[in-house]
């Protein structure tokens, strides 16, 4: 019998409503003679309201109580689907991650999945049950709770379809599929039937936050069919044109030679700009710089070195904005003095805007394209970054709505 996956988010489980229209899709696939596992997020706004008792009593909470606070959202909403599914008959049994058992290493607030034990929850299914698990966390060896992240219940749904060799994982959300960019910020924006793994990886990393990027990256590596569709949709959609619709990410290159340069935008708003000035040109510097940040588990993102004159230099790279005061402080109290920098200067209002595209191989002039269309703007570019399939800009962030609604019309996205 064909397993599949299904992942709620949290806006799908928002309500008990909510979770009883999840209950009537998950038993119309159960119904159709699908094994079924379902992994729900938090109820919308939960995960951010148990961060914040934590921020009342501690500025810096310590990690592995947090992941001991944050877990427990994931476990209301186990609960309550478990319920709402046997309140119209369905035989279902909930499990946090740590029962069932989801191992991961201990790096609390971001921690990896290890390894997944399917034996209990195969007998489950073979017995007809609905099995529904815990998104967003696990157990480390020494048996606390870690989780993996925010977001991080799509990556719990594609590790345990892959655990599990499911037919397919299907991200339920609140958007009908992944989209040419963030619809919730270009309206014209257009939805992809299919997209490729590379992109998404790209588009997930460079802020798309419809996946987790480790999602993406369990899908690729384990070839896992995954595709994000709506939760929004009537309960009882026809089971065919349910499983057609959203968006397939696709493991195979795209031989469509008329395809086009970019398939899709990314932005972060949440980015920082740091530069330390006057530093002293010789080997070793960039390390003394970012070492210490690496140190403080600070990641680095963009990275710029100018040329020097006079044997001085300029180092300018990004980090998250959450990390920003924490960066400067190592740069201040460790870097500064010790490579004889002459100051440090630094930007928290700076957003990174991503074209992405694995035309962009076969296609030339998008850099030249994306830097007009931006200056026909006003938009000053900041810092440049760019891979084989995509381009990053750094701008400041009061334009970052703007460039997106520019680039996606420059680009013709919503025609393609
Ligand atoms: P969930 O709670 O279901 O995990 P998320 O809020 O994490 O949902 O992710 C879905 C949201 O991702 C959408 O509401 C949308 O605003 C946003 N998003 C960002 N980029 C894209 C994109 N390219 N396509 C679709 N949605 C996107
Ligand atoms: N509830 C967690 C979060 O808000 C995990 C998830 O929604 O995927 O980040
Ligand atoms: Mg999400």
């Amino acid at each position: 019998m064909a397993l599949i996956v299904h992942k709620y988010g949290g806006t799908s489980m928002g309500s008990t409503e909510r979770i009883k229209t999840v209950a009537r899709r998950v038993a119309k696939w159960h119904d159709a003679g699908y094994q079924i596992v379902v992994v729900p997020s938090a109820m919308s706004g939960e995960t951010n309201r148990l961060l914040g008792l934590a921020k009342e009593l501690m500025p810096q909470p310590d990690p592995r109580e947090l992941d001991m606070l944050a877990s427990t959202g994931e476990q209301v909403s186990v609960a309550l689907l478990a319920m709402a599914l046997k309140a119209i008959g369905k035989d279902a049994v909930s499990y946090a991650g740590w029962q069932v058992a989801i191992k991961t290493d201990s790096a609390f607030t971001k921690a990896r999945i290890e390894s997944i034990d399917d034996a209990k929850v195969r007998k489950d299914l073979d017995a007809g049950r609905i099995v529904i698990i815990t998104g967003f966390q696990g157990v480390d060896g020494d048996g606390n709770i870690a989780t993996l992240g925010r977001g991080g219940s799509d990556t719990s749904a594609v590790a345990v379809a892959v655990a599990m060799k499911a037919q397919e994982c299907l991200i339920f959300t609140d958007v009908d599929g992944v989209y040419t960019t963030d619809p919730r910020v270009v309206s014209e924006a257009r939805k992809l039937n299919t997209v490729t793994f590379e992109e998404m990886l790209e588009m997930a990393s460079l802020g798309s936050k419809v996946l987790q990027i480790r999602s993406v990256e369990f899908a690729g590596n384990y070839k896992m069919p995954t595709r994000v569709l709506s939760s929004m949709t009537d309960p009882m959609l026809p089971l065919d044109i349910e499983a057609r619709s959203g968006t397939l990410i696709s493991f195979e290159e795209d031989t469509n030679m008329e395809q086009a340069a970019i398939t899709g935008i990314a932005f972060n708003r949440d980015e920082a700009k740091i530069t330390v000035l006057g530093v002293p040109d010789r080997p070793g510097i960039a390390f003394q710089i970012l070492g210490p940040i690496a140190d403080a588990n600070i990641e680095v993102d963009m990275i710029i070195q100018n040329q020097s004159v006079d044997g001085k230099t300029d180092f300018t790279f990004t980090v998250p904005r959450g990390e920003y005061a924490k960066s400067m402080e190592v740069l201040t109290e460790q870097v500064k003095g010790h490579i004889g920098a002459t100051s440090i200067a630094g930007d928290a209002k700076v957003s990174k805007v991503s074209v992405v595209g694995v035309g962009m191989r076969s296609h030339v002039g998008i850099a030249s394209q994306m830097f007009r269309t931006l200056s026909e703007e006003g938009i000053n570019i900041l810092m440049i970054s760019t891979s084989e399939i995509k381009i990053s800009v750094l701008i400041d962030e009061k334009y970052m709505e703007l460039a997106v609604r520019a680039l996606h019309k420059a680009f013709d996205l919503e025609n393609a």
